[in-house]
């Protein structure tokens, strides 16, 4: 059965596929995203570095620094209509020894040549005058000044918060099996039997990109994982380090890195493990001890003690090399956005605007919306002043009652969490919304009451609440 037809379908809800549909929200279109996860940002978006990249390390030329440099600008004023944590923190390259060096100086003039602006190469005392909990072994470093840090999931959160707020479309728990031509259309099927419709579509669906091309198209490129592991830490050793820190980078990735995450953690990763499984984000003894001993390197000052959690994302490595976005002579209304891997998270914004121009190139008719509205607010109790907690809890007695101790997570912030969620709530698409369970405990104390509060609000049986995944409920039976 065919549902309604619309001008573009998207497939994928990462930051790529939300990235393109807020900017496709500007105009008068009918849009819908698909994705087979029951949240966004289950993909690479989820588990990466959160870093906006200065743009020195891509190839020049390359679509990887074209879209770094770009986009980089672009994160801020986003940020900040999108109410996402960001932070501009810089970044520093240090050098153990003279090979390294001749690294910075070559990611310095790579820098030049990609157009980033605000790198200088500095001396060991001046590295330490900058980050004094630095390994004294270092002799130099590369100086990035528009490096900032973000929150990957909160950001694509409102990416799709806005764009539907906008008037666009999202179908989550909803995989794309199969894709027929139809005349100038594409009939697009996904589980459970539902076929759609659409003018356009747009294949932004991370590791398995070059799954759904291949069902348009004649096989032209593979993506194979690469799994990167990282170790969060708790907020006593956020304050270590302003910048983010690299080691120098490798053929298979940016190298090693110690940072502050936007919240105030300290995290440090990833490795690079080329894997077979596309899905496996488990982590392993090997990739975690090497990172481990990496960032000892970086600072003997981290406290290993104070380890919170580790988690492993994977990265989409296309076989040509590079990002792959473009349409073709023979389907021009199909474009491909993938390959995306690092720097994508910084790419993102400006890769939406290249997509939409393509769109326009291929015949999409864009006429802009005069009532768009680019502003999307949370609330983050922390962050108000004394009389507007007051106000708020006198309005509602929710904000009144702090149910994460660790992060300070009040009952209304969860709630507010809940309604704004796309699907059923889980514990973990709470916990990435408003971090109720990120703190010390990991949830230990608060997920009974997150479940409890998820059943209320949304009239659940609480067995069927999920932890994250569709199949990962965590109550089986009452007993009492
Ligand atoms: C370890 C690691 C570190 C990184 N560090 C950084 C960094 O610091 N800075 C930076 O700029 N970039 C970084 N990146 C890269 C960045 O995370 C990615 O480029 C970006 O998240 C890619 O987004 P995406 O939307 O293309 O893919 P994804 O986030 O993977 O989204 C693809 C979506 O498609 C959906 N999907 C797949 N198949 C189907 C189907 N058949 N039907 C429906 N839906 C489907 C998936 O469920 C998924 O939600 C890193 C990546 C990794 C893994």
């Amino acid at each position: 059965m065919v549902f309604f037809m619309y001008d573009v379908i998207i497939i994928g809800a990462g930051v790529i596929g939300g990235s393109i549909f807020r900017e496709l929200t500007k105009y008068d279109l009918s849009i819908l995203v698909l994705d087979k996860e029951n949240d966004v940002a289950m993909g690479a978006t989820k588990a990466n570095s959160a870093i906006i990249h200065a743009g020195f390390d891509p190839a020049p030329g390359s679509f990887m620094a074209k879209y770094n440099v770009s986009g980089n600008k672009m994160y801020k004023n986003s940020c900040a209509e999108l109410d996402v944590p960001y932070e501009n923190n810089e970044a520093l390259v240090i050098a153990f020894n003279t090979k390294d060096i001749k690294t910075l100086e070559n990611l310095y003039k790579n820098g030049k040549k990609n157009g980033v602006v605000g790198l200088e190469i500095l001396g060991k005392d001046k590295t330490l005058q900058l980050e004094p909990n630095l390994s004294t072994s270092i002799i130099a470093s590369l100086r990035a000044k528009t490096s900032s840090i973000v929150c990957p999931f909160q950001y694509t959160i409102a990416l799709f918060e806005n764009g539907i707020a906008n008037g666009g479309e999202l179908l989550l728990n909803s995989e794309v099996t199969k894709i027929e031509k139809y005349k100038e259309t594409f009939l697009v099927y996904t589980g459970f039997g539902k076929v759609f419709q659409t003018k356009f579509l747009v294949n932004a669906a991370g590791i398995y990109a070059d799954k759904i091309h291949n069902m348009v198209l004649q096989k032209s490129f593979s993506i194979s994982p690469r799994l990167g592991e990282y170790i969060i830490f708790n907020k006593s050793q956020g304050s270590l380090f302003s910048r983010t820190i690299f080691q120098c980078p490798t053929l298979r990735g940016k190298g090693v890195l110690v940072s502050k995450t936007v919240h105030g953690n300290l995290f440090i990763g990833p490795d690079a493990e080329d894997v077979v499984d596309k899905d496996d984000v488990s982590t392993k003894n090997s990739g975690l001890t090497h990172i481990f001993r990496a960032a000892k390197n970086t600072s003997n000052k981290i406290d290993f003690n104070e380890t919170l959690k580790n988690y492993a994302g994977i990265r989409a490595i296309p076989s040509t090399g590079d990002f792959i976005i473009k349409n073709y002579t023979k389907l021009k209304n199909f474009i491909d956005v993938a390959g995306i891997k690092s720097p994508g998270l910084a790419c993102a914004p400006a890769i939406a605007e290249d997509v939409v121009l393509i769109l326009k190139e291929s015949g999409l008719t864009l006429n802009k919306k005069s009532n768009f509205n680019p502003i999307r607010k949370r609330i983050n109790f922390l962050e108000l002043s004394n009389k507007e907690k007051h106000n708020l809890v006198k309005n509602n007695k929710a904000f009144g009652k702090i149910i994460c101790s660790c992060e300070k997570i009040t009952e209304g912030e969860i709630l507010d969490a809940i309604d704004r969620s796309f699907s059923v709530p889980t514990i973990c698409g709470i916990k990435r919304r408003c971090r109720a369970g990120m703190g010390k405990c990991q949830g230990s104390y608060c997920t009974p009451q997150i479940i409890d509060i998820i059943s209320r609000r949304c009239n659940l049986d609480k067995r069927e609440i999920c932890f994250d995944s569709a199949d990962s409920t965590i109550l089986l039976e009452k007993i009492r």
